[in-house]
């Protein structure tokens, strides 16, 4: 299935080969190199700015970033007039909620707002434990363990369990923080090709020993939207005995019963590791590894980011214990979301042609070449929607799009409107 509706790039990319970083540092001057030669402050200053270079090959390939000012984090982007907000991973709308900024209020009053050191030193308090074991319970884990952010969790357990097998593998769509989990690690990845089951399982057949693998896939994926396939991975888990993590970073909260996200509460034993975080739909910051109790104490050994960093703050800690309540108790926010967003891919379909691979609230638009994709994000804003464009390394080159991601703020009204203004931009693509 392809889903490029504009320039597509040349490149092929070979899933199965790992490929190197894209950016040549450039050599610095040796000690002791162009000694007492007289140079302009302007060269000094180049000289010293190494970076600079590298910046403007980021720029020629149309992969500059730079950061966009937003006044106060909501539905709407008050830095340069109205605009409405479609970047955002708050999906449930819970970062400004009230009920979630008493609770923050009532923890930083009770437990301070620093945890004043690492887990192991003085940082380790009752709010930690309070959380983790609600969020066991919540996934149907034995334990669980928090960390700074997804991309810690993502660090921590991957670095330490690759350590542990043969081999391991990546849907090739997984996040930087998984590749980077496996890179600390000191090991090298194989990746399948994305949501592919097949291709996964001819890898395991071609490994000496498939239960001595790790294989790490994300529940929604978050520049796609598509979600992965439970059913014949946990086959396949079944069958070759690997150990599998799935990072639920974005379908925690949005999917399932109660917000658990893809895995079912009477699965959740097929899946040895889950990562969920805090700061998409649950509004805060921070994140979970839930898991059996001996990889917990394990973890609490070796996993880096956790023993080498301070425990997450008690403030956040608060509101994430409330969040949690609310995606328990709160299913027609839940399901509100995903009913716009059924009607919004369908209405993408049918009245622009486009068609998507999202099954989920977060719904990219490929365009292809980086400079499509950017001006057709400046369109967007222009017309008053804040919708980024995202170009490599963050999707495989020649695969950039818009991602619009979808919110309980998120209105049939506006989308619709959202709708007129993107048949304009992909029409002229
Ligand atoms: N995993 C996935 C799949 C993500 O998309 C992200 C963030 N975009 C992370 C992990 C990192 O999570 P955090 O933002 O909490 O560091």
């Amino acid at each position: 299935m392809c889903y490029f509706i504009g320039l597509r790039s040349a490149r092929s990319t070979d899933p199965r080969q790992e490929k190197g970083p894209v950016t040549q540092f450039p050599a610095l001057p040796r000690a002791g190199e162009d000694c007492g030669k007289e140079r302009t402050a302007e060269q000094e200053r180049e000289r010293m700015e190494p970076w600079k270079m590298i910046l403007s090959e980021i720029a020629a390939r149309d992969e500059y970033r730079s950061l966009t000012r937003i006044a106060v984090a909501g539905d709407s982007v008050a830095a340069c007039g109205e605009v409405v907000d479609l970047s955002s991973n708050d999906y449930l709308c819970l970062s400004r909620d009230q009920r979630l900024v008493e609770a923050a209020i009532a923890a930083a009053r009770r437990f301070g707002v620093g945890s004043t050191g690492s887990r192991l030193m003085s940082g380790n308090l009752d709010i930690h434990r309070e959380l983790e074991e609600a969020i066991a319970q919540w996934k149907g884990t034995e334990a669980a363990l928090l960390m700074g952010s997804g991309y810690l969790a993502n660090l921590g357990v991957i670095s330490a369990l690759s350590t542990t097998v043969d081999q391991v593998f990546l849907d090739r769509l997984c996040h930087a923080s998984i590749v980077d989990g496996v890179r600390l690690g000191g090991r090298r990845f194989r990746r399948f090709r994305h949501n592919d089951p097949g291709h996964l399982e001819e890898l395991l057949q071609g490994a000496k020993d498939p239960s001595r693998v790790l294989v790490v896939v994300e529940g929604v994926y978050s520049m796609d939207g598509d979600v992965v396939p439970l059913n014949e991975l946990l086959a396949l888990r079944a069958r070759f005995g690997f150990i599998l993590l799935i990072d639920d970073a974005h379908g925690i909260g949005v999917m399932g019963r109660e917000g658990r996200g893809v895995v079912a509460v009477n699965r959740a034993c097929e899946v040895d590791v889950h990562i969920g975080t805090f700061g998409k739909a649950l509004g805060c910051y921070g994140a979970f590894i839930a898991c059996s109790s001996s990889l917990r104490e394990f973890l609490v050994n070796v996993a880096r980011p956790f023993i080498f960093s301070t425990a997450p703050a008690p403030p956040l800690l608060g509101a994430a214990l409330r969040a949690l309540e609310i995606v328990r108790s709160e299913s027609g926010i839940r399901s509100r979301l995903l009913s716009t967003a059924a009607w919004f891919r369908q209405r993408l379909r049918q009245d622009l042609g486009v068609s998507t691979p999202s099954r989920s609230h977060i719904v990219p638009v490929i365009l292809g070449e980086n400079a499509l994709a950017l001006e057709a994000a400046d369109r967007l804003r222009a017309a008053g929607f804040h919708v980024k464009a995202i170009r490599p390394p963050t999707v495989p080159r020649g695969e950039a799009r818009l991602r619009i991601s979808l919110t309980t703020a998120s209105s049939r009204e506006q989308l619709a409107r959202l709708l007129r203004v993107l048949q304009g931009v992909v029409g002229s693509c």
